[in-house]
């Protein structure tokens, strides 16, 4: 039994805008079959409900917006973000393995139904996203797609080590890099800085050579994967980008001359704007961290405003997992996107296709096109004269089932 949307507006995730009375009908393969101008004859409001002709339920959606499911590029989903139990990354890696395996369908789950229909992992404390991701797809946990990276790869003592692998110099880099793909990563997350983010004592200093970076890049294009590389000051976004990797994670501090070696090299850039969206105003923390936050605020949206000037190709990622930021922030992030300089429209490709494209899935997803999978969100009203309408969203659909239906 398939479905079909009728009378929608369609953000198709193409076309600069959007298109005004459109049906989109869904296949019982899980796929779009057609996309295609309102047909009132055929689909009437009368018809609400099973049409016994063609087997398939109607979904009235007029006055209502349809957009292609949200891509959430750079996601922790096994640490417990929640203010009130987050402790730091190193809890995750103290976590017990049961409750670890909660959290993250926990944290899978309210991310499905709020509307993240695919999702890539920037790293989990004993590689267990690997298993995460073997829950989703076995039925057993409900969940985006989600595309996992294992521990992240860190210098020894490096930023992320508790949530990741530690490796030194070129060898050892390869040598993890090989034992991550064995063990399921399907891409290759790096630390290449510190996370300036976490005390006012941390300065963000690069932390992997070009070298090693260099290392991971080409075994991981050996074996037909791709790297994300959490680099927040501007050596390391450059190293990053001359390495090779496919996006730079963060780029809080980094300056215009290193974004236009990103754009030389046609990197992605995932700025992840919630983190410091949230922490601006974030409860029981010191003044050198309330004041550490200021100043990162001004870089941070310093360097996304010339990402954005530049054109760099950028991509949505809420980092979930930092404390209070939560796997149900990627409208959030679209939103920030759009209040850092993007269009409505190229916020919300960010948040889709844009996320499709970096993670070499958009023959796939990441559009509302015939052939693609239904991974579909419908919307009350026009979400690009309100972003924050995507925070209620109607319905979420993923693979051709609807998740989520509000009445
Ligand atoms: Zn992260």
């Amino acid at each position: 039994m398939g479905f079909v949307f009728t009378d929608a507006r369609l953000i198709d995730g193409i076309a600069d805008s959007p298109r005004e009375h459109v049906d989109v009908v869904v296949g019982d393969d899980g796929r779009i079959a057609s996309v295609a101008p309102h047909d009132a004859r055929r689909w009437g409001a009368e018809r609400a409900g099973a049409d016994a002709t063609d087997d398939l339920t109607v979904i009235p959606a007029g006055g209502h917006s349809l957009l292609p499911g949200f891509v959430d590029v750079h996601v922790h989903y096994t640490i417990d973000a929640r203010l009130e139990t987050n402790n730091g990354i190193r809890d995750a890696l103290h976590q017990d393995p049961a409750v670890a395996a909660f959290i993250g369908a926990g944290n899978a789950r309210r991310a499905l139904h709020a509307g993240v229909t695919t999702a890539r992992s920037a790293g989990a404390a004993h590689s267990r996203d690997i298993a995460l991701r073997d829950a989703i797809n076995a039925g057993f946990v409900e969940g985006p797609h989600l595309s996992a990276a294992g521990g992240a790869i860190t210098i020894t003592g490096g930023h992320g080590w508790e949530f990741g692998h530690e490796a030194d110099g070129p060898h050892e880099m390869v040598k993890l890099t090989r034992a991550l793909a064995r063990d399921g990563a399907d891409h290759f997350k790096i630390v290449s800085s510190e996370a300036a983010q976490i005390t006012s004592a941390v300065a963000g200093a690069v932390e992997m050579t070009i070298d090693e970076i260099k290392a991971v890049v080409d075994e991981a294009q050996r074996l037909h994967r791709t790297v994300m590389s959490h680099a927040q000051p501007s050596a390391a976004v450059i190293a990053s980008a001359r390495g090779g990797v496919n996006s730079i994670e963060h780029a809080f501090l980094a300056d215009r001359s290193a974004l236009e070696v990103v754009r030389e090299h046609g990197t992605v850039l995932t700025p992840t704007l919630t983190v410091t969206d949230v922490w601006s105003n974030i409860p029981g923390v010191g003044q050198d961290i309330i004041d550490n936050q200021k100043r990162l605020s001004v870089s941070h949206r310093r360097s996304c405003e010339a990402a954005v000037s530049l054109g760099i190709p950028l991509a949505a990622g809420t980092d979930c997992g930092v404390r209070g930021v939560t796997s149900d922030m990627l409208w959030r992030e679209i939103w920030n996107l759009h209040d850092h300089g993007l269009s409505a429209m190229d916020a919300i490709k960010a948040g889709t296709i844009g996320g499709a494209r970096l993670l070499k899935i958009d023959g796939q997803v990441g559009t509302i096109q015939a052939g693609k999978r239904a991974d579909i969100l419908m919307v009350r009203g026009d979400p690009l004269a309100d972003l924050k309408r995507l925070s209620n969203l109607s319905l979420v659909m993923k693979a051709g089932a609807v998740v989520r239906r509000s009445a």
